[in-house]
């Protein structure tokens, strides 16, 4: 028997990803997929034209949405799936976000400014081009104006977290970043354990914390882990009463090794692990849970 593979993890032009959200919805349907998730970063703005072009190509779409939560030392996403992408709470926190993020290079050249320099963000943002904005045009910019020799330099002594000229990123708290994804109707489920960069026991007790907090389930079936690694997240989900999810974190060209439902090659999502999510988000709305 053939089985049915979804790719519950995928990103399009809307946030960091090459292809247009009809153009991947059309890569998962020639790739036999089941259903696809769009999970654009702090964004649902794909999600209409996803749905639209899987209609038509007759594949089942999932709306998602991966939102960067506040963590130390590593990085938590925070993938909300099934979620009501018209929901007026998620659209305006979502909004909220990507505006903070706006501001924040006018206010790193400000921060240099009060420091002396003269480092203007239109200079910085010349610099940039065509490329996003990033402290690393700040450095550039400051090396050729002699300030530092170096953008190590730059970083150590300016911009790097803790240094003065460093602004802290915009972010939800994880109980925030849960609430907003409930609230929507949605499934939150921990993207990419592994990045939180924790140790095994310490992986556990965050999980468990963030379970009190709301979590669903854990994406456990990743591109970048091998099989036994994924069992561990796996076993762990199920020991912890939690779903397990999966997907590529499929970014076109920009992640060129990753390909849209299989990976790196041995990606494997079933079918059944978005019917149980369905299932779980059908109770919740119910009151059930
Ligand atoms: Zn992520
Ligand atoms: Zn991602």
């Amino acid at each position: 028997m053939i089985r049915r593979l979804v790719d519950l993890h995928s990103h399009t032009t809307c946030s960091d990803g090459s292809a247009t959200p009809a153009e991947l919805v059309r890569l998962a349907a020639s790739a036999a997929a089941a259903a696809i998730a769009i999970t654009d970063h702090d964004t649902v703005e794909g999600l209409s034209e996803g749905r639209a072009a899987a209609d038509k190509a007759g594949i089942e779409f999932i709306p998602g949405v991966e939102i960067s939560a506040e963590f130390e030392p590593g990085t938590m996403h925070i993938l909300g799936y099934l979620v009501d992408e018209s929901d007026k709470n998620l659209n305006a926190a979502l909004e909220g976000l990507r505006l903070a993020r706006r501001e924040r290079n006018p206010r790193i050249a400000a921060r240099l400014q009060d420091l002396g320099m003269d480092i203007s963000y239109d200079e910085v943002a010349n610099l940039a081009g065509n490329e996003v904005v990033g402290r690393p045009h700040f450095a550039s910019l400051m090396v050729r104006k002699g300030y530092v020799t170096s953008i190590k330099e730059a970083f150590d002594r300016f911009l790097a977290k803790g240094a003065p000229a460093y602004v802290e990123k915009e972010r939800l708290s994880p109980s925030d970043s849960i609430a907003l994804i409930h609230k929507a109707g949605g499934v939150a489920v921990l993207a990419h354990p592994y990045q939180m960069k924790l140790n095994d026991d310490d992986t556990k007790d965050q999980i468990g914390h963030l379970k009190d907090l709301g979590l669903d389930g854990i994406e456990a079936i990743y591109s970048r882990l091998g099989p036994s690694e994924r069992d561990r997240y796996a076993n762990l989900a199920r020991e912890m009463g939690l779903l397990v999810t999966g997907g590529s974190d499929f970014h076109g060209t920009f992640k060129p090794d990753i390909s849209l439902v299989n990976g790196l090659g041995d990606l494997e999502v079933p079918y059944e692990l978005l019917l149980e999510m369905k299932a779980s988000a059908a109770r919740s709305r119910r009151g059930v849970d």
